[in-house]
């Protein structure tokens, strides 16, 4: 919904606080809040503040916006469902909006934190993406079992949509009760048990959702994995976890995603590294060896002439992508000596041995004294 950056909204550096961000976000939320500020536009603003604040405030969710900057970050959570003909009861806008509530009644003093309808609880799912996925990005669907609105009452729990006031508590939500004591009369209240404090009883209580108003739903959601992801990030899917009271927004539903490790690449941030293996005489002389991406494609690889066992070459732009600058891929090398040489080979390195001083003249079993000599020139 924001339509900036988050940084920018509250008026902050990128490197602020949390201090300096709670600081901006209360001047800003007092400055916007409906209560206070009339103007066209206000509402908005507010709600934009508090998304800004709700990410920034968060470590984890602000290290990932960070990470996959804005774009991605806020495309991460439009999914959609698969199966047509649903959309109605979403609304985006007002996720969190339990969060807004809770902390502006600590701003306003007396606001008091509303107890009208609850919002519906978030979801969490796992899900696993292969390292390419996780480098380039992914569709998935994925399904998900979670809550909807009753569609057979429109989520009011009452065959007849319609309800009335308790019959218990009279609408008031509390219960109250009077004890006589010795030391006079107490008067406990509490939560009404039969409408659970909301004051309202279906009128007729629907046949197909017993009067909670929730059915159980199994969707098919589309999820856009951003490029770059890694173990333990979370995208939110706003409004897709469980449905809230009616006329209270649905939670969110959060996917956790796990890289599954790949043996050819290992992962070190948004670095890949890669082996290869080279003879000798190709670390010697030098050569060209073909590499294979993450995505599959095949690259000549220039190996300089002299290249020692466990340099790394490095390959710009061919790393885990992230907001739009890759990184890069670093090729180690590793010089493979071989078990067993004959023939012409064998004699080959008899003779580099022996152009290279080292030869041991008496043959096997007197190596360290030929050494020795060779060096101390004895
Ligand atoms: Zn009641
Ligand atoms: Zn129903």
């Amino acid at each position: 919904m924001a339509a900036g950056d988050y940084y920018d909204i509250l008026g902050v550096s990128r490197n602020a606080d949390d201090t300096e961000i709670k600081k901006a976000y209360r001047g800003l939320a007092r400055k916007y809040h409906p209560d206070v500020n009339k103007d066209p536009g206000a509402e908005d603003k507010f709600k934009e503040i508090n998304e800004a604040y709700s990410v920034l405030s968060d470590a984890q969710k602000r290290q990932q916006y960070d990470r996959m900057g804005h774009e991605a970050f806020t495309n991460a959570s439009k999914g959609s469902y698969g199966g047509g003909g649903y959309g109605g009861g979403f609304n985006a806008d007002f996720s969190g909006f339990g969060d807004i509530f809770d902390f502006a009644g600590d701003i306003f003093g007396g606001f008091g934190r509303q107890r009208g309808p609850r919002r519906g609880d978030d979801l969490l799912m796992r899900i696993e993406v292969s390292l390419r996925d996780a480098v380039f990005g992914a569709d998935r669907e994925i399904e998900v079992m979670h809550a909807e609105s009753c569609t057979t009452c429109d989520g009011t729990g009452s065959e007849t949509k319609k309800t009335k006031n308790c019959p218990k508590c009279g609408g008031t939500g509390q219960i109250r009760q009077a004890t006589q004591t010795p030391f006079g009369n107490f008067v406990r209240q509490s939560t009404c048990d039969f409408c659970h404090g909301k004051g309202k009883v279906a009128e007729k209580p629907c046949s197909k959702c017993k009067g909670s108003g929730h059915e159980k739903v199994r969707r098919k959601v589309s999820v856009h994995i951003p490029p770059g992801v890694d173990t333990g990030m979370r995208l939110r899917l706003e409004g897709y976890g469980e449905a809230g009271d009616h006329g209270a927004p649905n939670g969110d539903l959060y996917i956790e995603i796990h890289v599954k490790p790949e043996p050819r690449f290992h992962r070190d941030g948004d670095t890949l590294l890669t082996k290869i293996q080279i003879t000798p005489a190709q670390a010697v002389l030098g050569t060209t060896v073909e590499v294979t991406t993450i995505d599959r494609r095949h690259l000549e690889v220039k190996v300089p002439a002299g290249t020692q066992g466990g340099k790394k070459l490095r390959i710009s732009g061919e790393g885990v992508r992230k907001r739009g600058r890759p990184g890069d891929l670093l090729v180690e090398v590793e010089v493979t000596i071989p078990k067993h040489v004959s023939g012409e080979l064998k004699e080959l390195y008899e003779k580099i041995l022996e152009l290279e001083g080292k030869k041991n003249p008496g043959g096997s079993g007197n190596e360290k004294k030929g050494f020795f000599e060779s060096i101390l020139g004895g």
